[in-house]
This record gives C-alpha cells, sequence and structure tokens, in this order.
C-alpha cells in the first residue's frame, strides 16, 4: 500500500476562541510541510453546534452507516451502492464532524472491504471475520462516545468521574514556528475531553441566543451570540435601555423639584404654625401626599414610555397651586 494512515491534529487556541485541526499522514516527515488546505480553523461557537447538530442527527448518520457495515462482506454491487449514499452524505454536508467521521470511517470500510475480498477468494473465513469485527468495533466506539452525555457535559455538572488517558503529542518547532498539536483518536474523544476543559476553564456557559434561537458559548447568561446582526439588535437594546433610564431621570426631575418646593414653604411658614406640633405634623402628611400625588403621574408618563410635556409642566404648576392652597388653610387655622 505504501501511503501512510491519516491522522487528525488538533490545537485548541483559547485566545482566539478556536480550533485548528489538521488532517495529515502518519508520518513525522510531512508534518513540518503540510499545506494550507489541511488546516481548518473553526470557531468554539462553530464546533460546539456541529457537534450538537452531530449528535441531535447521529440516528440517521447511525443506520446509514450499519448499512454499510451489513453489507461489507456481501456482495460488491450492494456494497458500492450504499458506499456512494454514504459519500453522498459526506459531501452534502457542511458539518465538521459528519465530514471527518465519515472519511476516516471510509477509509476503515474500503480497507476492511480489500482484506475480505482477498479472504474470500481464498476461502480464509477466519481473516473474513476479523475484517468484519473490527469495522464493528470501531464505529461501536464512535457510537457510544457520541450516545454518552458525560463527554459533552461542557459546564462539568454531571457526576465525577477520574480516570486516566492517554495520547500523543506532535511538537513542530523551528524557523519561526513553535506549535504543539495533539493527535486525535478516531472517536475524537480526548479532543471532546480538552474541548470541554477549554470551555470549563474560559467559564463559558452554554446559551441560547435570544435574537436567532441558535445556542453558542458564551459568559453566564449570555443573551446574544456573535453573528453580526444580533450583536447589532443586542447593542441597540442596551441604548434603548440606556436611554429610558435617562429619561426615567428626567421624570424624576418633577418629584425633586416639587418635594424641594414643598420643603422651602415649610421654612417660609409663619411662627404660630410652627410652633405648633401638630400643625408641623399635618404639613409633613400632607407633603407626602403631595409629593405620591407627583410620583404617580410620573410613573403614567413612564409605563406609557410618554417623554416630559407641558401637559406635565401643566400638572406640576397645578401641585405647587395646590401646596399653596394647603398653606394659606394652615396658616389660617394657626389664627
Ligand atoms: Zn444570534
Amino acid at each position: 500500500m505504501g501511503k501512510d494512515k491519516k491522522i487528525l491534529l488538533y490545537r485548541i487556541d483559547e485566545q482566539a476562541k478556536n480550533v485548528i485541526f489538521v488532517v495529515t499522514e502518519d508520518n513525522e516527515s510531512v508534518w513540518g510541510r503540510t499545506s494550507e488546505d489541511a488546516y481548518s480553523v473553526i470557531s468554539f461557537d462553530d464546533v460546539f453546534r456541529d457537534i450538537t447538530e452531530f449528535r441531535s442527527n447521529f440516528l440517521d448518520y447511525e443506520q446509514l452507516t450499519d448499512e454499510l457495515i451489513g453489507a461489507i462482506n456481501g456482495r460488491g454491487a450492494v456494497f458500492r451502492e450504499i458506499l456512494e449514499r454514504f459519500d453522498d452524505n459526506r459531501l452534502k454536508s457542511f458539518n465538521f464532524f459528519t465530514r471527518y467521521y465519515s472519511d476516516t470511517l471510509r477509509d476503515v470500510f474500503t480497507e476492511a472491504r480489500a482484506d475480505i475480498d482477498k479472504a474470500g477468494a481464498f476461502f480464509n473465513t477466519r481473516a473474513l471475520k476479523k475484517s468484519t469485527e473490527y469495522v464493528n468495533d470501531v464505529f461501536n466506539h464512535i457510537r457510544e462516545v457520541m450516545r454518552d452525555d458525560w463527554n459533552f457535559d461542557f459546564n462539568s455538572e454531571s457526576d465525577m468521574k477520574a480516570f486516566r488517558l492517554s495520547f500523543d503529542k506532535i511538537i513542530i518547532r523551528g524557523n519561526d514556528r513553535n506549535d504543539i498539536y495533539t493527535v486525535a483518536d478516531t472517536a475524537l474523544v480526548n479532543f471532546f475531553y480538552d474541548f470541554s476543559f477549554a470551555i470549563h476553564k474560559m467559564k463559558l456557559y452554554v446559551c441560547k441566543c435570544k435574537y436567532c434561537g441558535k445556542v453558542f458559548l458564551g459568559k453566564k447568561n449570555a443573551v446574544a451570540c456573535e453573528a453580526e446582526n444580533c450583536q447589532a439588535t443586542y447593542q441597540r437594546e442596551v441604548k434603548n435601555a440606556k436611554r429610558r433610564k435617562r429619561e426615567n431621570g428626567t421624570y424624576k426631575v418633577y418629584s425633586t423639584r416639587l418635594s424641594n418646593y414643598i420643603g422651602q414653604q415649610k421654612t417660609k411658614l409663619s411662627a404660630e404654625v410652627l410652633d405648633d406640633p401638630a400643625l408641623v405634623e399635618k404639613y409633613d402628611q400632607q407633603r407626602k401626599v403631595f409629593t405620591k400625588h407627583m410620583q404617580d403621574k410620573l410613573d403614567e408618563y413612564e409605563a406609557e414610555n410618554r417623554l416630559p410635556d407641558e401637559e406635565l409642566s401643566a400638572f406640576y404648576e397645578k401641585m405647587k397651586q395646590d401646596v399653596m392652597s394647603f398653606v394659606y388653610a394652615l396658616e389660617a387655622e394657626a389664627e
């Protein structure tokens, strides 16, 4: 065969919030000069969405793959027909995981098929069985990984498990480069663990965008994803909320002014009133009634998103008159 097995390398860039994947051969001599198009840089959000999508459509993928596995030692024409559908599914997909698993499994399947053809020619049932079993094992492992929610518990909320895992690292250093990649296992288990570790360490959470409905990884309780449209709408809403708050400030001016006005009138009260505790008490009580009255009006304006207008000014002037009427009545009472 001569050609080296394909492997997938990955590096998680926490600062840029993306993952660099490299498809290469299992051969040291090629790693330093891998061509640009072998690299895929995928944002955390897209990786997360692709995982979620792949897992939620896994039943369909599983069915197609099982069909192919079922035909692995059957008639050549049948196997080729299913393989064609399998390839079609891969070509039509934009999902990183559909593509990766399909490419990996395709190599496994076609290699096994070649072995089976050879074994069949020599009626070697033992070799035939071995190849079929191997194909099954590879896919069963992927199946198990996909089905286990624990592998995708990015926010570490599930029960604790501790275990040992081994994997290879690839170092590319020199000529201004210093890169460390991890060699992904076929089922991508170590990648899912590393990805989850990065998400947890960066305190990112699975959030749902309130504008486009997509899930994304964001700060706790974040409401908008990083899509341009969603960010624009979100910024607009934040600005509106700020403006409303400022407008609330313009409402508040009226109640403050009225309260000050009532306070000023109190200092101008005659000695007869001020010397009578009952009348002072009456004044203070009435002050609360006036301020409450003003506040109710302002609340009305705020609820209707109505900006201060002439009507509000007139209301305020009327309140001042009411205060004065009350003051005169109080003075009359003191005489
Ligand atoms: Zn969005």
